[in-house]
């Protein structure tokens, strides 16, 4: 998992590059948000960062991440396939039938592997209840996973910078696990970095959470349903602005009859879509994020025509006249020149014209 999987998240991602960089990476660091924000997928992306022997570095540019890992190297692959020997991952689990008795993580890490790649690294408790097939138990993490983590610490094969250990939804930690776990906390092991996640912060015990720096995971805002939407007319309204120097007019048609009957609201949701849709192709041009959501679900040629025109010397004045425009929307200023004026520059900008 790359941070670049997870852009929706780059402020948060950024800071915790700057954690990195100047090496206060604190060895119990809480993960609390909503399951949705990708606090798991924002974990292991920053175990991944942290132990890449080539991390990448980019331009600075506020709205983007500034480094990432790279994919690459021994570490990452391993990391990308959940394999690396010093990653640990721990999540609640139950008795099945094939695990009767004595069940702990270390005996569903094959299924649990399998779950997190099948959801590239977005999971929920419950879907992973139904992948784990428990029927009507509730799952939680024992004494037993909490022994493991400190036999698996002590044993490992030492291979990566940090270890890294990941507590899915940590609020499931029985109370007799607890205190095991509590003591690793106070006296950690050497280069040893434990994630703990949750979206229930009330259920976490005090002594535990006061032994972790809380990493506040906001919430990414459910827009699928809008993005489905924008999306075929982000892709129209694109092929409008290429013809800004031949036709005026159907630039124009296009934005009363697509565009005014919007609200303001919606227009500003429109506009950052499009900012998304930009930088998304930007990634895909430097090699990254190749499996880009927002691309993929434009039409076929589009999606093979249109990154050429997005690149480094341009997509910072397209940020630059899409603020400016939202700015105006909000100001309400007449939508119609905004978004002309908006469709003139874009095509000046993309084509180079
Ligand atoms: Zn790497």
């Amino acid at each position: 998992m790359q941070f670049s999987q997870i852009i929706e998240q780059h402020k948060l991602i950024n800071s915790l590059i700057d954690i990195a960089a100047s090496n206060r990476v604190s060895h119990g660091q809480m993960f609390f948000g909503e399951e949705e924000s990708k606090t798991f997928a924002l974990a292991l992306a920053f175990g991944q960062y942290l132990n890449c022997t080539n991390r990448k570095v980019f331009d600075k540019d506020e709205s983007l991440i500034k480094e990432d890992s790279c994919g690459e190297c021994p570490s990452c692959r391993k990391f990308s396939v959940l394999s690396h020997p010093d990653l640990h991952l721990v999540f609640p689990n139950a008795p099945t039938k094939k695990v009767e008795t004595k069940n702990s993580s270390d005996s569903f890490i094959g299924e649990f592997r399998e779950f997190v790649l099948q959801n590239n690294a977005i999971i929920s408790l419950n879907d992973w209840y139904s992948f784990l097939d428990i029927g009507n138990k509730q799952g939680a993490i024992n004494i037993r996973d909490a022994n493991n983590i400190i036999r698996n610490l002590s044993i490992t094969a030492y291979e990566a910078k940090y270890k890294i250990v990941i507590i899915w939804n940590a609020d499931k930690l029985n109370y007799d696990a607890a205190p095991k776990l509590l003591k690793t906390l106070e006296e950690p092991f050497d280069n040893t970095i434990f994630f703990l996640i949750t979206d229930n912060r009330e259920n976490i015990l005090p002594t535990i959470l006061s032994r972790t720096q809380l990493i506040k995971v906001p919430i990414i805002e459910k827009k699928k349903e809008k993005e489905s939407h924008y999306l075929p007319l982000f892709v129209l309204w694109i092929r409008h602005c290429f013809l800004f120097k031949t036709k005026f007019d159907s630039i124009v048609s296009f934005i009363e009859k697509e565009i005014i009957p919007l609200k303001r609201e919606e227009e500003k949701q429109f506009l950052l879509l499009a900012t998304k849709i930009f930088e998304n192709t930007f990634y895909y041009n430097i090699g990254i994020n190749r499996d880009s959501y927002m691309l993929e679900n434009c039409d076929e040629k589009f999606k093979n025509n249109f990154p050429q025109f997005v690149n480094e010397n341009n997509l910072e004045k397209i940020y630059k006249e899409i603020d400016k425009a939202i700015l105006h929307i909000e100001r309400n200023g007449n939508e119609k020149m905004i978004f002309f004026d908006l469709s003139v520059q874009l095509g000046i900008l993309l084509t180079g014209k």
